[in-house]
């Protein structure tokens, strides 16, 4: 099972959106074929995927036959659902594998998790009635961030406190789910650490980028992130730290707060993330090549940074400025081909590059 996949084998891909479209356009640069499941109709990835089945989560007989037309699963996005997870993984395997999946759809066990091996999280604390919230408060302070345990992207699901007498309203934005308390970390910058491993438990860490968010959605990636040598060394230790304990096989985004005490742990996700989209314009092997070739079994690539590149999400109406960044220079565009452009939609980034000295 642990012999690198042949030419011609097929990578399945829970997920169709623009990161399964990518995840597969990678697969095919290296002769690999590429098998989508996604339940919606007319996905990103449906363009470039060899085959897609569409079908939802819970249609035990379209996963069967998705599990045997495929050699390994992957996925695009963490919230699938267990009972499908339990079917596709008594018959094909799934990298990343599954506790790395449950650590990371669980606020609660993704900090424990990451405390347990002496990183450093916000302060927070389980929350579901407000008897637990008055207590967490009592301990954590305000100001604090108040986010559901599950189901959580892109800010969605959270409400700030700040103070004591925003907590009814905060609890009530919960809706009713298990939450989390946070203590609001000040910090000066964010910055993600794309790191990978792979089946020979080798790790290769891209070179952290530095993120700005605009109405709770990734804005742009900036590299070079605003680091210490220290504090860039801790961040690619760390996160392969993270990999390691998980015995992980893949690439995954690890979130990081930059503060004068050093680097916090926001988060961690289970897949290529947003904020390595720079590395398609500025590494040899990319996120999603290097994604694949871990899930291949195949040696890791050479993901040194060759240029300084700033990433730019084009959400909604931005892109409507595409024929204009066609025509700069040193711009490499990536869309999605999304037919509609709702607002808060990602429709596509831009990497632009300036190539570093020697
Ligand atoms: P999350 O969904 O946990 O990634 O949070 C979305 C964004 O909210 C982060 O990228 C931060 O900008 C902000 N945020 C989340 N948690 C905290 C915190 N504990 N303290 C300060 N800002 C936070």
């Amino acid at each position: 099972m642990n012999d690198p996949l042949p030419q011609g084998a097929v990578i399945g891909i829970l997920g169709g959106g623009q990161l399964g479209r990518m995840l597969s356009v990678a697969a095919s640069r290296l002769g690999l074929r590429s098998h989508v499941y996604e339940p919606a109709a007319h996905p990103p990835a449906a363009h470039v995927a060899d085959r897609l089945t569409t079908a939802p989560y819970d249609d035990a007989d379209a996963l069967r036959a998705f599990a045997e037309s495929v050699d390994v699963i992957t996925y695009e996005f963490e919230n699938i659902p267990t009972a499908a997870l339990d079917l596709l993984e008594s018959l094909r395997p799934i990298r990343p594998n599954r506790r790395a999946l449950a650590i990371s759809q669980e606020r609660i066990a993704e900090k424990d998790f990451l405390t347990g091996l002496g990183l450093t999280t916000a302060p927070y604390a389980a929350v579901t009635t407000m008897a637990d919230l008055h207590q967490a408060i009592a301990r954590i302070g305000t100001p604090a961030i108040l986010k559901t345990c599950r189901l959580g992207y892109d800010g969605k699901g959270q409400a700030r406190l700040r103070s004591p007498e925003d907590a009814e309203a905060a609890l009530a934005a919960m809706g009713g789910a298990d939450a989390v308390l946070e203590g609001f970390v000040n910090f000066s910058h964010e910055v993600s650490v794309i790191a990978a491993r792979g089946l020979d438990g080798s790790v290769s860490c891209y070179d952290p980028g530095e993120n700005v968010h605009r109405d709770g959605i990734l804005h742009t990636t900036t590299l070079p992130a605003r680091l210490t040598n220290a504090q860039r060394t801790d961040a690619v230790l760390l996160a392969a730290r993270i990999l390691n304990a998980l015995d992980y096989v893949g690439v995954m985004g690890v979130e990081l707060f930059v503060t004068p005490q050093g680097l916090l742990v926001n988060e961690i996700a289970p897949r290529v993330h947003n904020s390595g989209h720079w590395t398609q314009n500025g590494c040899a092997v990319d996120q999603f090549e290097q994604h694949i070739r871990a899930v291949a079994g195949w040696p890791l690539g050479d993901g040194a940074r060759f240029a300084d590149v700033v990433m730019e999400n084009l959400i909604g109406d931005d892109v409507l400025r595409v024929p204009e960044i066609a025509r700069e220079r040193n711009a490499a565009l990536h869309l999605y081909g999304k037919a509609e452009a709702r607002p808060g939609r990602k429709m596509g980034h831009v990497n632009r590059i300036v190539p570093t000295k020697a």
